[in-house]
Formats: structure tokens, C-alpha cells, sequence
């Protein structure tokens, strides 16, 4: 008979497991902590909490570090997570390039490399490069405890294949899964790019603790998002959950390659938004750049600048990013939107129409409770993305991933 998921139960050693990775969870937001204060946190009682961290004491997963200061003038032992001694391997694959890096579950970047290639290119060539270079690192560093994928969506997580990517259909036969999952003898997880971001955000971004939910939007080659919902990637039943660039704004309008009409991604993608730039800015051509980041990032220049036709341009995707960002919480209702990749680079150009367009058309009640920022994390969102789908996988479940 089939186990349904929701109706499950948990065995004794599951919830031993599950109160371990409640702690392990806590020390990589906290830094340093005591026990007192996982007891807050968690609801487990100071005699649980003492029983589980001399296991993971004992299992080297965490170590006690002098004092912290406790309540009152008390002084507490300090617990640190053992974050260098667990590393994974975060692997972005995007249309024009792969990136790989070695981090640690705390989010410290040791290494980052990456490949550039063409359309042109074969993309089995491509994916052998991959592995050559993902062993490579596995032997420079032992301490790695698992992988992580971040590919673009719509990425079809259980079959292991990406639905379609604009521009790039022989990617399609690609099966992720059945390339990488048994390649090499470290786990490896996978998901779509604007998962992996709204993991990075998750995990590795400053946004003040305790959050309930936040939601990533992706707005760079392709629009999307990722919803962490209770402390929980949201999938749905193929993993293509949150797909809001495919979302149609006008019912009317052009067809998308994903059949739809008047998709959000085809007005404030990169590609949307160099197409408007040649039309609108004298002069302007995306071929004397070398990449899309670049000429965006001239967009983004000349409107800092004051050229007016790029204010009006970097307004306008600045609107389409109000609309998404009203999708956003009108469906998945979060406390915080944190806007990434290439266009984000418009960064404070885009924040003021953003937040005049939820205002407008979000209930009041709602829009004051949500907050709208542009990333800022230190590493591209995608490979620190693909860093955190490993990282979240290891912290559930410390005692089966972590270096003992
Ligand atoms: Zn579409």
C-alpha cells in the first residue's frame, strides 16, 4: 500500500533526529548560543536539550566555544556548529555558463570556478566537463558532505529534466538525475534555479530571524520564483511550483514558448528588457557587450545618470516586477520578497515603483505587513542557491550527512 506523506507517522528515531536538526538548524543562524537559549527557541525542555547536543558533541557536530552571556549576570557555555568541517559543493548550470563552488554549511565560500560555453556546444560534452571538474574538487576537498544542483526551471525534480529553457531546447534530453545522482559517492540534490535562491536567502541571507516564509524572485534571463513556506521549499506535485514568469499578464498577449500568452517573463526578463533598450536608447546594441550583465548594467548606468529614455525603460521593468511582486503575495502570502540576479543590479531605480505598484493594488492590511528587498548576498544567488539545496538536505538530517 502506498504511504500517503501527510498521514504518516514518525517513528521515536525520527523524532530524535527531527529535534537534532531543529538544533543544528538553530547554531547555523545563531552563530554562537547556549543551551538556554535552543531551549527558548526549540520549546524542547533544558534536560532534552542537554541529552541531544552531548550527542552531537560527542558525534562532532558541534563544539562547546567560553561563554556567552546568559540571563542576568549568568554565563552560559557557548555552542558553535561545526561548519568548516562540512563542506558542499554548490553547482549553478545557467544557459551560457556553469559555475561551481566549495562552501561550507555556514555559507563560506572556499573556491568558485566557472565554464563558459555556446549553444553550439554538445551538451553531453558539457555535462562531462562538469564532472570532471566536480571530482576534481572532491579530491582537493575531503570534507565534502554533499552536492547541490541549482538548473533554470520549469525543472521537472522527480523525472529529472528541465521542461524547457528558453533558447536552449537540446538541454531538454538532458536527464539530471541519471547524469549526476550516481556519479559521484556524495549525495546530490537538485532543483530549479529560483529554489535554489529562495534557499540562499533562506539559509545565508541576513533577514533577521525567526521568519516564517519568504519568497525569492528570480528576474534575470528567465523570471521566477522560490517560496520557502514554514520553514519548507514549496514544490507541488512536479516541482514546478511558483513558476510566476509563465503567469500570463495580458491573456492577449504574444505567445511564450511555454504556450501561454502574455507570460510576466516576456516584459521583464533580460531579454525583454535589451530588446526596449535597442529600440529606446539611440546607439544602444546588446552585441558590443560581452554578456547580458554588462548591458544591463549600462541600462542601470545611464538611468543613474539621468538619461531619460533609460529612467522611462528601467521604469517600466520596475512596474512588471511591482505586478509579480503582487502575484507573489496574493498567492503564497510572504513575509518577505527578496528580488535577485541580473536585473536586481537596477537595484534602488526599481525599489520605489515596486513598492508604489503593491501598494496600489495590494490590500492595504496585506502590503504593510510584506517586505520587498533587492539581495544582497555576497555571492551570485543561484551557485550560493545551489550551496544551500545541499545544506538544507545535510541540516535535516544531521546524523545521517554531517562529518562524525
Ligand atoms: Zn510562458
Amino acid at each position: 500500500m502506498k504511504k500517503i506523506k501527510e498521514v504518516a507517522g514518525n517513528n521515536t528515531s525520527d523524532l530524535v533526529e527531527m529535534n537534532r536538526s531543529a538544533i543544528v538548524r538553530i547554531l547555523q543562524q545563531m552563530d554562537v548560543c547556549s543551551r538556554a537559549d535552543i531551549a527558548k527557541m526549540t520549546g524542547l525542555t533544558q534536560a532534552s536539550i542537554t541529552k541531544i547536543v552531548a550527542v552531537l558533541i560527542e558525534m562532532g557536530i558541534v563544539t562547546e566555544v567560553g561563554f556567552v552571556k546568559g540571563n542576568g549576570n549568568r554565563r552560559s557555555i557557548g555552542l558553535r556548529l561545526n561548519a568548516e568541517q562540512n563542506l558542499v559543493i554548490g553547482v549553478k548550470f545557467s544557459r551560457h555558463l556553469f559555475s561551481i563552488g566549495v562552501f561550507d554549511i555556514s555559507g563560506k565560500i572556499y573556491t568558485q570556478q566557472e565554464t563558459e560555453f555556446s549553444l553550439e556546444e554538445v551538451a553531453l560534452d558539457v555535462v562531462a566537463d562538469m564532472k570532471r571538474q566536480i571530482h576534481e574538487l572532491l579530491n582537493k576537498y575531503e570534507n565534502v558532505v554533499a552536492i547541490g544542483f541549482a538548473v533554470p526551471g520549469p525543472y521537472l525534480r522527480k523525472i529529472g529534466r528541465i521542461a524547457m529553457v528558453t533558447r536552449m531546447p537540446s538541454w531538454q534530453s538532458i536527464n539530471f538525475i541519471n547524469e549526476f545522482k550516481y556519479e559521484f559517492d556524495k549525495p546530490v540534490f537538485i532543483e530549479q534555479d529560483a529554489n535554489a535562491g529562495a534557499l540562499a536567502e533562506w539559509w545565508f541571507g541576513n533577514h533577521g530571524r525567526p521568519l516564517n516564509s519568504l519568497a525569492y524572485f528570480l528576474a534575470g534571463e528567465g523570471i521566477g520564483s522560490g517560496i520557502v513556506d514554514n520553514d519548507r521549499l514549496l514544490l507541488g506535485n512536479l516541482g514546478i511550483a511558483s513558476e510566476v514568469g509563465h503567469i500570463s499578464i495580458d491573456v492577449n498577449g504574444p505567445t511564450c514558448e511555454c504556450g501561454n500568452k502574455g507570460c510576466l517573463e516576456m516584459y521583464c526578463s533580460t531579454t525583454a528588457m535589451l530588446k526596449k533598450a535597442e529600440e529606446m536608447l539611440p546607439g544602444f546594441s546588446e552585441k558590443d557587450f560581452d554578456n547580458r550583465l554588462d548591458a544591463c548594467k549600462k541600462v542601470f548606468s545611464e538611468a543613474r545618470e539621468g538619461n531619460k529614455e533609460a529612467v522611462k525603460l528601467v521604469e517600466k521593468i520596475a512596474e512588471y516586477l511591482g505586478y509579480g511582486c503582487v502575484t507573489l503575495i496574493n498567492a503564497y502570502d510572504p513575509e518577505i520578497i527578496v528580488i535577485g540576479d541580473i536585473i536586481s543590479q537596477g537595484k534602488e531605480l526599481l525599489l520605489p515603483t515596486i513598492n508604489r505598484i503593491v501598494k496600489e493594488r495590494v490590500l492595504p492590511e496585506i502590503s504593510s505587513k510584506v517586505q520587498i528587498k533587492i539581495s544582497e548576498l555576497p555571492v551570485d544567488p543561484t551557485l550560493y542557491g545551489a550551496a544551500a539545496i545541499a545544506t538544507d538536505k545535510v541540516l535535516r538530517k544531521p546524523s545521517e550527512y554531517l562529518v562524525k
